[in-house]
């Protein structure tokens, strides 16, 4: 590595190491007030206290008084809909038909896909959001756009192309046999290829044939190591057509779970009507339920439930869902994510909602051993937030005295205006994007 690629970033350094298990558990995150993160050749160098005489010989970005953390990450995005987000329908399927499924044709066009990828990932890191797990729509040309982009930038991606058979315009639709070998292909492609991780993306059930599924499952048999995505029990309208068109299995998850769908890298976006027995398999399989409150509220879907899949033992992630979703921002989805929580009775802290966006979606991605920390030998991927970033906030920051106090100000009134700068792979972004 060359030595002038080495920066040191002082700021307060903020990393959790385990899951919070109140709002006072201390020994769950590790703090640093005057700390330094080295960074070069990608990676996290060092973590420690900021040190004059070490950091002498380096270039020095001063971040005093602002929290450095890990990059956020988001575990369930959809790249096609950034000119969907805000549309106004009454519910799930109304808002697919009328907006989503128009939007998507478009992405046929190598130029509208990658004019779309390129604004997708600034927007990322506007919102301080270095990883991401994303839906593209059917067209190869639109993950070729997505990871082309995100090489550029060097970002950690996680995406690939819907698998859609029926029940979608006929410029939408795939087929089984042309389903499985563009997914192989794009698989091929760019599974691995610098920092990009492919997804095997049958988009729902009521989207996918029993032919179509059985590939989706030839896939996943093919290539055991890469994620799955798709979506499960979001809307009481969508279960009961999905259970209509798999008569024969006993709820909406059965249907993954007939078709080996399941398991420690699949990431379920929603499961909001779970019953008791779908909790278990879910549980059971180590699959991710990955919680989406802009969207769940945006669209009427529903109130996530997670002190009961927290008390099954499930893995929970929490995640944007744009288009569906109203905000690109982790602060923002929290925030509503903490509201659905209040209106169910249950308590969200912010030590616990910030572990979220950071190590517990890493984990959940199981990229743990990658991102969502700041340790020596971790991707230098990190987000600097200012709890003070607009006049509000700084007036009510005066009467903050505790970091959990300012990580919960930062969660319930903050959004891109909070992140300072991003960094991905140890370069600052988000002011290169101003200039
Ligand atoms: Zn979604």
């Amino acid at each position: 590595m060359d030595a002038s690629e080495v920066k040191v970033l002082r700021g307060r350094v903020l990393s959790f190491v385990d899951e919070p298990a109140s709002i006072d558990d201390a020994k769950s995150y590790r703090y640093i007030e005057d700390g330094a993160v080295v960074v070069g050749g990608g990676k996290i160098i060092m973590v420690g206290e900021f040190n004059p005489k070490a950091a002498a010989h380096h270039e020095i970005i001063d971040h005093r008084g602002k929290l450095i953390l890990p990059g956020l990450i988001d575990p369930h995005i959809h790249f096609p809909q950034m000119q969907v987000i805000g549309s106004y329908a009454a519910n799930l399927l109304e808002w697919l038909n009328t907006y989503t499924f128009v939007e998507e044709q478009r992405f046929a066009d190598k130029a509208h896909a990658t004019r779309i990828a390129a604004r997708f990932f600034d927007e990322l890191i506007r919102h301080g959001t270095t990883t991401a797990a994303a839906y593209c729509t059917i067209h190869p040309t639109s993950v070729d756009a997505f990871f082309g982009e995100a090489a550029k930038r060097d970002m950690l991606m996680v995406g690939g192309k819907v698998m859609m058979d029926r029940n979608a315009p006929e410029a939408l639709r795939d087929t089984p046999q042309s389903g499985y070998d563009e997914s192989k292909a794009l698989l091929e492609k760019w599974h691995g290829r610098g920092r990009a991780r492919y997804a095997i993306t049958p988009r729902f059930a009521i989207t996918s044939t029993h032919e179509q599924m059985e590939m989706a499952e030839a896939l996943a048999r093919e290539y055991p190591d890469v994620h799955i995505q798709t979506h499960v029990d979001e809307n009481l309208a969508e279960v009961a057509f999905a259970k209509e068109l798999f008569p024969n299995l006993p709820d909406y998850l059965g249907i993954y779970e007939r078709y080996h769908l399941l398991g420690p890298k699949t990431l379920l976006g929603h499961c909001i009507h779970l019953t008791h027995r779908e909790c278990e398999v879910l549980t059971q399989t180590r699959s991710v339920a990955v919680w989406c409150p802009t969207s769940n509220l945006f669209i009427g879907s529903g109130l996530f439930d997670h002190d009961r899949l927290h008390a099954h033992g499930a893995r929970i992630a929490v995640a944007t869902d744009v288009g569906g979703g109203s905000s690109y921002s982790m602060l923002r989805t929290l925030d509503e994510g903490y509201k659905v929580l209040q209106l169910r009775g249950q308590r969200l802290n912010p030590l616990r909602s910030f572990y979220m966006m950071t190590l517990g979606n890493a984990r959940a991605m199981s990229l743990d051993d990658r991102i969502g920390t700041i340790e020596t030998g971790r991707d230098a991927d990190l987000v600097v937030l200012d709890a003070s970033a607009t006049p509000q906030m700084a007036l009510r920051m005066e009467a903050v005295d505790t970091l959990a106090n300012e990580l919960f100000l930062l969660q319930t009134c903050g959004d891109d205006r909070a992140v300072v700068e991003t960094y991905v792979a140890g370069r600052p972004m988000k002011s290169a994007l101003a200039a």
